[in-house]
């Protein structure tokens, strides 16, 4: 089934298991695509004038140095300051792995990689950005940060960065996940983080939602509406951050792939198809950023693939449109891929793809026709998951196995075609805390859902007004 080169390779195992790079190896910068990019980005704008954000209206929302890096569409590279590669070098240089059990398991010509991000107690790839948002708030003095975690991946990535810079950190955490995943809370806890969950007695708005709907198990904007309040409240001395969608995290993400291509370069590998799933997009985008320069820049070509849970699919069949980051509208509006920022999934196994939006960065890369998006359903993602589970040996986080399930299937497509592509896809962790859903997958108890046209119509028609200038 094999061709006799190919056979040789894998005999020789010339390219090994795990491309590793070395220490000295990780990059020094991050790489800005949007600097590539002709139709840059549409600005973020402020929803008290309508017009583009301005850095000193930003810097009251962020810390200085990360608004200056939101709004930087021109510096191709950005310098990783020297303590942030000291953190990195615990769980970096993540590992590259062709995927030959998967190949062989699928009888494909296909050559599969994939690039682990769940190396790291967090079990997830937001470490990344984490740590560089709690450098810079520590570096302008603050005295923390407080943000909301739904599914916990990101919750537990910055507690685990904020204890590394002695930053305190407020963690509002959605009420039904804090009672189904007191590992996730007591993890974060052990960490140094308060883990509060939500709607609290704590804040004003929690005390409102508390009252209106007593015994509510909370949900994803009401926890940032607490979050950001708790900032507010502070004096000054707390910021509110984010683990994705923003310009700034997606260009920290972007350690992943360069680190990718480092790792492909050393053995001549070219990609014919990357693929990552899409929550916010910054893994995927940290993941294509590098490809995607060569492609702009007219060096190579790539096809591109972002996953997205069909529950939940703001590319393909959201808006690109101006809305609101945050269910609490005190972020400033993006142009994104939206279905409207008080869209509500419904529950689903991935929680880390439960956003209502798309990075501006991925959106206007999307619409410029430079990349695809596929939406899965629950049911074959989690198929795809024990699949890969079983012979490549890493139990993967529901998130990444959407990017399993694609990356399988146009492994299969190969099989049929006999063409021999190398398709990278992005493995952002593990799925250690998400046990209720395999065995509900095990169980044969897990369903789909799929909003219907309607239910997509009626959160667009809440959009908010679009600004002009
Ligand atoms: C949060 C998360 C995602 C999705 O977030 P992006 O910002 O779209 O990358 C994917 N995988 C895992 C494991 C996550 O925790």
């Amino acid at each position: 089934m094999f061709s006799p080169e190919r056979q040789a390779i894998m005999q020789n195992k010339e390219i090994p298991y795990k491309i590793y790079l070395r220490e000295d190896e990780i990059p020094r910068q991050w790489y800005n695509v949007r600097a590539d990019m002709k139709n840059k980005p549409a600005p973020l704008v402020d929803p008290d004038t309508m017009k583009p954000i301005t850095i000193e209206k930003l810097s009251t929302v962020f810390c200085r140095e990360l608004a200056e890096q939101e709004l930087d569409d021109t510096t191709p590279y950005i310098d990783i300051p020297e303590e942030l590669i000291s953190f990195y070098k615990m769980y970096r240089p993540a590992p590259l792995v062709r995927a030959y059990c998967l190949e062989k398991e699928l009888g494909t010509p296909a050559h599969i990689y994939y690039k682990f991000e769940g190396n790291n107690t967090s079990g997830s790839h937001k470490l990344n950005s984490a740590i560089a948002q709690a450098y810079y708030a520590k570096k302008q003095g603050l005295k923390g940060v407080t943000t909301e975690t739904g599914a916990g991946q990101w919750g537990t990535a910055l507690s685990m960065a904020c204890s590394y810079f002695g930053l305190d950190c407020k963690v509002f955490m959605v009420k039904v996940s804090y009672e189904q995943k007191p590992f996730r809370r007591e993890v974060m806890r052990t960490y140094g983080a308060s883990v509060t969950p939500s709607p609290s007695e704590t804040t004003e708005v929690g005390r409102k939602i508390l009252a209106e709907h007593p015994g509510t198990g909370g949900s994803l904007g009401c926890a940032i509406s607490e979050a950001v309040e708790a900032a507010m409240r502070s004096g000054g001395e707390y910021r509110y951050v984010l683990g994705s969608v923003l310009n700034q995290v997606l260009l920290h993400q972007t350690i992943i792939g360069l680190e990718t291509k480092a790792a492909l370069d050393k053995y001549n590998v070219k990609p014919d198809i990357i693929i990552g799933c899409a929550g916010g997009g910054s893994n995927l985008g940290g993941l294509i950023s590098p490809f995607m320069g060569e492609k702009l820049r007219g060096e190579a070509d790539y096809r591109i693939i972002a996953v997205e849970p069909a529950s939940c699919p703001s590319l393909t069949r959201g808006k690109y449109v101006y809305d609101f980051c945050d269910t609490g509208r005190i972020c400033p509006m993006a142009k994104m891929y939206t279905l409207g920022s008080n869209f509500i999934p419904s529950s689903s196994h991935a929680g880390g793809l439960r956003y209502h939006g798309m990075s501006s960065v991925l959106s206007q890369l999307y619409d410029d026709k430079l990349m695809e998006a596929v939406s899965v359903e629950q049911t074959s993602v989690f198929a795809a998951a024990v699949q890969f589970a079983r012979v490549e040996g890493i139990l993967p986080a529901p998130e990444s196995s959407h990017a399993i399930r694609v990356a399988i299937d146009e492994a299969l497509k190969c099989k049929e075609t006999g063409e021999e592509k190398t398709i990278v896809f992005g493995l952002t962790g593990t799925g250690y805390f998400d046990m209720f859903a395999y065995e509900r997958f095990n169980n044969g108890e897990m369903s789909d859902y799929i909003p219907t046209d309607e239910e997509i119509a009626k959160y667009a028609a809440t959009l908010p007004e679009q600004p002009k200038f």
